[in-house]
């Protein structure tokens, strides 16, 4: 792998199949996250002997798969989420898809499947994003997924390394996650299922990770919470939310504040989102009265906290809802109450976090975060 005689992706070289059957593209109304998709996907396959074929964008259609593939078995599957935005000159961005490639290599890596050169696949998706344009749809809060995906194709039940996959790419015009405002969601502290654990792989997009986690949230949604909150040792250290990031914002004696987030510590999914909130908090918030950490934090910190009135405001982030405001959660049979402000579904800096990142993917503010297809 890796010698010189492989092809490597290569952008130049792809191959386009236009659709004879176009969609009919639904109104906005009708858009249900990641039902309908477009007419078009990428299909790029990878052989041991040979590397990267050309790439291909041709109807979007079923996969034809020997039943033996190892995808099927031994979950040799990982994916990414991205979204691209219509701005108001009616150009379309991709935000920051170099995250996404960045993880996504480091998914395939660590269970043997083929690594890429991450400015091939952009461009190459890029000119997926360009051909089914039309599909993304115009409005607040409105956009494209965009779900690249990786999967070992080698047909036989041996287990080992993969010497075919493929790698395709697929799109879903998507509405606002909260369609009528923010609505803060309740979460069961789940301590009897271990979403990642250290030197495991909840830090990789790898289909294997999800799977087992939709048992626990039926669990907790039986008992009225949303979604799970997911903790991690003897200590409860909180890890993170339902497929988000968690963020809390405690208040100290002095009135200073301090937002939290687990560290990635091999635990915690290296989220495109979190890594932004990080950014534009450190960037925005005055370091006079806000520190900014990434350190463990424990249930009973934010439990004990919120009974001295310390607990300010929580919140996941996401590419799904970028962020999804907390109003409760419920831990060793107590209902922690996390504040919301007067009125509203939502406390302060959830609400400008979620202001502050859509000025970047809809192009309100130029940067390299959000790339011109
Ligand atoms: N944690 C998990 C477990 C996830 O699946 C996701 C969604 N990719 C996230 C966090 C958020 O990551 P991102 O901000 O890149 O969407």
């Amino acid at each position: 792998r890796g010698l010189s005689t492989m092809s490597k992706l290569d952008r130049s070289l792809l191959k386009v199949t236009k659709t004879a059957a176009p969609k009919a593209k639904l109104p906005n109304s009708e858009l249900v996250f990641g039902q309908s998709f477009t007419d078009h996907m990428l299909a790029i396959e990878w052989d041991a002997s040979k590397g990267w074929s050309a790439p291909e964008i041709k109807p979007y259609g079923p996969l034809t798969l020997d039943p033996s593939s190892c995808v099927f078995h031994y979950a040799f599957e990982l994916f990414e989420g991205l979204k691209a935005y219509r701005d108001d000159q009616n150009r379309v961005r991709m935000f920051r898809p170099d995250l996404n490639m960045k993880r996504m290599n480091k998914s395939a890596e660590r269970i043997c499947l083929p690594t890429f050169d991450s400015e091939e696949l952009i461009g190459l998706i890029g000119d997926l994003v360009k051909l089914d344009q039309d599909f993304i749809p115009v409005g607040k809060g409105y956009s494209l997924y965009i779900r690249p995906t990786l999967i070992g194709t080698t047909a036989g039940l041996g287990v080992g390394i993969p010497d075919k996959a493929l790698l395709f790419v697929i799109c879903s015009p998507v509405g606002p996650y909260y369609k009528t405002g923010f609505k803060a969601v309740r979460l069961e502290a789940t301590d009897y299922a271990t979403r990642a654990w250290p030197g495991g792989v909840g830090d990789k997009k790898l289909g294997a990770n999800y799977a087992p986690c939709i048992r626990p949230q039926l669990d907790a949604a039986s008992r009225g919470y949303q979604q799970n909150l997911w903790l991690f040792g003897p200590e409860g250290n909180v890890t993170e939310v339902g497929t988000m990031n968690f963020f809390v914002v405690f208040k100290n004696a002095d009135g200073t504040k301090e937002l939290v987030t687990a560290p990635l510590d091999g635990t915690i999914l290296e989220g495109v989102t979190r890594d932004s909130v990080l950014a534009l908090a450190r960037e925005k918030l005055n370091p006079a009265e806000w520190t900014i950490s990434e350190r463990y934090c424990t249930i009973k910190e934010i439990a004990d906290r919120s009974d001295i009135g310390e607990l300010v405001e929580a919140f996941g982030s996401g590419t799904a809802a970028v962020v999804s405001p907390i109003k409760e959660i419920g831990w060793n049979g107590k209902q922690i109450q996390v504040p919301l402000l007067p009125n509203e579904q939502f406390g302060e800096l959830t609400k400008n976090v979620n202001d502050w990142i859509a000025d970047y993917q809809y192009g309100r503010i130029e940067s390299d975060w959000s790339r011109i297809v």
